[in-house]
């Protein structure tokens, strides 16, 4: 027994003081990854550091599990569940990975140079400088859609980032708070609890539903006034929710929804945002369309994504991507057309495939293993290099004879690592939560497409993403929250 603890508390002890660390070497390349998300994250822990000067530049200094996020607007799932220490995880690797935690402001294609800028509240001497590199890696993400659409930005709650989160459980509570208060008017207690989503696809019907969720399983217990007032909507310009998914998952996802008194207004365009509501272009039934105006306490923000700008500064300074209005284009090997030493991963780049954390994760470890084999084929060609020139220096036969042995095989090791092929996404399927302990999921692993919908998906959407969770310390964390939350319910402070 003892013998086994010893044992366990030393694994925990070299876990966490790991052997001694490489220091950054000039005659290695600076490899510069911007970025903590999907990813950045993926390429980092399957990348051998010790091959590269590498450095991480983010204004997070964390990773966040984006897929639960939206379990947090209800605090369902504390964030610090869902997050993990970046410093966690570059202290697991082989060679010391420098990082900065830092907004990219400016990336000069040309100098080979990232400007960046501290943006945190404490600010030291210097807050604002420059990282060259020999490679860079963007991964920054992108940025939320508002289409310039009037008052969305002020008015509205975003969902992409942990004090998003943070704000809506705030807000909702808020609104729920200000409702009870006393002598308020009826009219203004039906604003007040009106939550209203914008945008049907999987962020906002994620969200609809977890908010759902939250009233049904504890603000209507312990809140019993609000019962008849509270209601969630979700808006959607085109004439249907998750249009990734097929007929019979949107179906059953409507048809849930209608179950759970989530109203869904698709044919809805929202044009206009004040601080108590929204208007919106509705098309009606026979075609015509007409102006309508929502009241709402709550306004939560998912129309998807827009490009960030530093990105669209870089794609000014590059002729090749000109035409490229979504984000920087790329080629098959995720090279950014018309920047040499220059990779996008992730919502910045644009592929054939949606903006998702799979494929980002996918791509991360793809030039995980380009760059691995590119720093295995320089080691071969420098050593090729070395075995020529001794074997013009041999003395005798044999030993010409050997080194030409050694050449042949260090020829074919060469042929054979070269052999990267192109980035290929294997699509993994899409799940979305839809609330009421539901989830559909489209599996293209399991024999061809199965779409399929209802209590057992979800079972498995909990335990897919349990087993995604990115640490075991994360899926520990979240896997108590949920306990915590059937026993005693969510906690509803603000
Ligand atoms: P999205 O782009 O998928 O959906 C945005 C929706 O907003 C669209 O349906 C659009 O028609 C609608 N919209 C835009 N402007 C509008 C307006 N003015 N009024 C009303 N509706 C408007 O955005 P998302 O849900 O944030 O997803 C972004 C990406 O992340 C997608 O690729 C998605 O697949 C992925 N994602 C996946 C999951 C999952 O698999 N579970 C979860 C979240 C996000």
């Amino acid at each position: 027994g003892l013998g086994l603890t010893g044992a366990m508390v030393y694994s925990i002890y070299s876990l966490r003081h790991p052997e001694e660390q490489f220091e950054p070497s000039p005659d290695k390349k600076t490899l510069v990854i911007l970025g903590t998300g999907w990813g950045a994250v993926s390429l980092l822990k399957k990348l051998d550091t010790e091959n590269y000067n590498v450095v991480v530049v983010s204004p997070r200094n964390y990773f966040l599990f984006t897929p639960l996020l939206p379990s947090c607007t209800t605090g369902l799932i504390e964030h610090r569940s869902i997050m993990e220490p970046i410093r966690n995880i570059l202290r697991q690797k082989k060679a010391t990975v420098k990082f900065f935690e830092a907004e990219a402001t400016k990336i000069d294609y040309e100098k080979r140079i990232v400007h960046i800028s501290d943006d945190s509240e404490i600010k030291g001497d210097i807050s604002d400088t420059e990282v060259p590199f020999d490679m860079l890696v963007i991964g920054v993400g992108a940025e939320n859609a508002t289409f310039g659409i009037p008052g969305v930005r002020e008015n509205s709650c975003f969902l992409k980032e942990v004090n998003d989160a943070q704000n809506i459980r705030k807000r909702v509570m808020d609104c729920v708070e200000t409702a009870m208060f006393k002598d308020q008017t009826e009219d203004e207690v039906k604003r007040l609890l009106h939550m209203v989503v914008v945008g049907g696809g999987p962020t906002g019907v994620e969200f609809a539903g977890e908010l759902q969720d939250f009233f049904n399983d504890d603000l209507k217990k312990w809140i019993p006034e609000i019962q008849d007032n509270f209601h969630v909507t979700l808006v959607e310009a085109l004439p249907n929710v998750l249009p990734m998914f097929s007929k019979q998952l949107i179906d059953y996802t409507e048809s849930t929804f209608k179950e759970e008194e989530i109203t869904i207004r698709t044919k809805t365009m929202v044009k206009n945002v004040t601080d108590k509501y929204i208007e919106a272009q509705v098309t009606n039934p026979d075609g015509s369309k007409s102006i309508e105006k929502i009241p709402y306490g709550l306004l939560v923000w998912a129309t998807g994504n827009a490009v960030r700008p530093v990105i669209r500064d870089l794609m000014g300074q590059i002729p090749a991507q000109k035409d490229s209005r979504r984000g920087l284009a790329v080629n098959e090997y995720l090279v950014v057309n018309g920047a040499e030493n220059i990779w996008a991963v992730g919502d910045c780049a644009i592929t054939n495939y949606a903006p998702t954390a799979q494929v980002a994760g996918q791509e991360g470890a793809f030039l995980a293993r380009l760059f691995n084999t590119m720093a295995k084929t320089d080691a071969i060609e420098k050593e090729l290099q070395h075995l020529s020139d001794t074997q013009s220096q041999a003395k005798s036969n044999d030993e010409r004879n050997q080194i030409l042995d050694e050449i042949r095989e260090r020829q074919k090791q060469l042929r054979r690592t070269k052999q990267i092929g192109p980035f290929q996404y294997s699509h993994q399927g899409s799940l979305a939560y839809i609330g009421k302990e539901r989830a559909v999921a489209d599996i293209s692993w399991l024999s061809g497409n199965i779409a399929s919908g209802g209590t057992l998906t979800y079972l498995f959407w909990r335990s897919a993403y349990l087993s995604m969770c990115f640490s075991s310390r994360n899926r520990v964390l979240v896997a108590v929250d949920w306990i915590k939350a059937r026993l005693f319910g969510r906690d509803v402070s603000r």
